[in-house]
């Protein structure tokens, strides 16, 4: 079966092309002037952008975290997902307490396997550093699994490292090809808050529970260590402008990238104020003025925008008591808006946004996931996946997960409209919806350990 996709503008070595599509099979064969009579099939793409398949770098699907469930599981996040153009979902494994890596990667592949409509790819979050845990993780990496995640914050849900264990770990693994995922907020300095004289019955707060400072110097630290020991850093989640101007200058010392999310370009503190403030509850928190950080990122600064999905039921995410907004389970939806809202970083230029997507939410994040030899760029040889994207939509309100966890964005809308979404050769979505609910077509990426 061959597919054309001709007439659209692609998204090719960071420029738009004006190039067709031909693909056969599950790959890209040819890029050009091509005759619509090499195909079985056409699709026409006059007046969209032909976009490799977007790639959410960081999501948490059908896990727990802390005393509580998430909400979207495999099958309604990556059918969200791929009707957004997602084609593939990063998401954590994390080692549960009393169980081993390897167990909680089974469990995770269980859940995945047979109800993905968009393929997967695990980040690995191991939680115990004993010989053994160190040569399953050694032995992960021989066989093609490449991001560890790490947390400088979180005793309490048993996933904190201090920075000697990262250092130990960058030393051993990291010459191993390990990439290091690291959530930068310096447990220290969140400790020494003293929260007696706070007022812990407003959400708000949390922005002086977790201040920006210990950001900045976890990302500080957590910099000077993969220099010295020349490891893979990727920092997750950067909301602070300090942290972020940090790794702008420090990239070019070392293989040293970052992301943020587009909750902290979009969503000021502001919306901790409200009566329903909880509601926007996550860490790192949202922070002050915008405007400089936004600039930032307009002008190409992060590597990488993903979501870091993380839906609780609205029930969960309101049960805390009013009292104490450390009750409150941290983490928002985000796998249905990511496009969208990427795209309004560069929204008075259409042609830059599309270049955006294409660049940190695609081709960026699938270098950093070690799948940039399939993943990524449309190019000859590639997974044919596949965004055809109308920018010219009708006007819809953004909906960021299919669970009833308490929508992000409200008030926010978007005119992209997903006329085609090719995974492997297939189209799987049509104006948005997709084609084969019953028949989920998600593979994972990484052998079975
Ligand atoms: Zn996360």
């Amino acid at each position: 079966m061959k597919t054309l996709v001709r007439h659209g503008r692609v998204a090719l070595d960071g420029r738009l092309q004006a190039l067709d599509v031909l693909v056969e099979g599950e790959r890209i064969v040819a890029l050009g002037a091509l005759e619509a009579a090499s195909a079985d099939r056409v699709i026409e793409a006059g007046g969209c952008y032909v976009l490799p398949g977007f790639i959410d770098f960081h999501t948490h699907v059908d896990d727990q975290i802390g005393a509580f469930y998430l909400a979207d599981g495999y099958e309604p996040a990556t059918r969200m997902a791929l009707e957004n153009g997602i084609t593939t979902l990063c998401t954590f494994v994390t080692q549960g307490p009393g169980e081993t890596l390897l167990q909680a990667m089974a469990t995770a592949r269980a859940k995945a396997e047979g109800r993905s409509h968009c393929d997967v790819l695990w980040h690995l979050t191991p939680t115990t550093f004993d010989p053994a845990d160190i040569a399953t993780l050694q032995a992960l990496l021989a066989v093609g699994y490449r991001t560890l995640k790490l947390y400088t914050t979180y005793k309490f849900a048993g996933i904190f490292s201090s920075y000697d264990r990262i250092e130990n770990l960058f030393q051993i693994l990291g010459p191993r090809g390990s990439c290091f995922l690291v959530h930068c907020e310096d447990d220290e300095l969140i400790d020494a808050v003293d929260a007696s004289g706070l007022d812990l019955s407003q959400a708000l707060t949390h922005t002086l529970l977790r201040p920006e400072e210990a950001e900045v110097v976890a990302i500080r630290r957590v910099v000077d260590l993969a220099m010295a020991h020349r490891a893979a850093l990727h920092v997750v989640h950067v909301s602070t402008l300090e942290g972020a101007r940090h790794l702008v200058a420090s990239r070019s010392k070392g293989d040293i990238s970052f992301e943020t999310c587009p909750q902290y370009l979009f969503l000021d503190e502001s919306w901790l104020a409200r009566a329903d403030g909880h509601r926007w509850l996550c860490s790192p928190p949202l922070r002050g003025d915008r405007a400089p950080f936004l600039e930032l990122i307009r002008q190409g600064a992060a590597d990488i925008i993903a979501t870091d999905h993380c839906p609780f039921c609205a029930r969960d995410k309101d049960s805390w008591n009013g009292q104490d907004l450390r009750a409150v389970p941290n983490g928002m939806p985000g796998i249905g808006s990511l496009p969208h809202v990427t795209w309004k970083i560069w929204e008075d230029d259409p042609d830059r946004a599309a270049l955006g997507l294409a660049i940190h939410v695609s081709l960026n994040p699938a270098l950093r996931a070690g799948i940039g030899d399939r993943k990524g760029a449309l190019r000859p040889g590639m997974d044919a996946d596949i965004v055809v994207l109308d920018p010219s939509g009708p006007l819809r309100p953004l909906r960021s997960t299919p669970s009833d966890a308490p929508e992000a964005y409200p008030g926010f809308t978007s005119s992209l409209a997903f006329r085609h979404v090719l995974l492997r050769g297939e189209t799987r979505v049509r104006d948005g919806q997709l084609t084969q609910a019953q028949n989920p077509a998600g593979r994972p990426l990484q052998p079975r350990p």
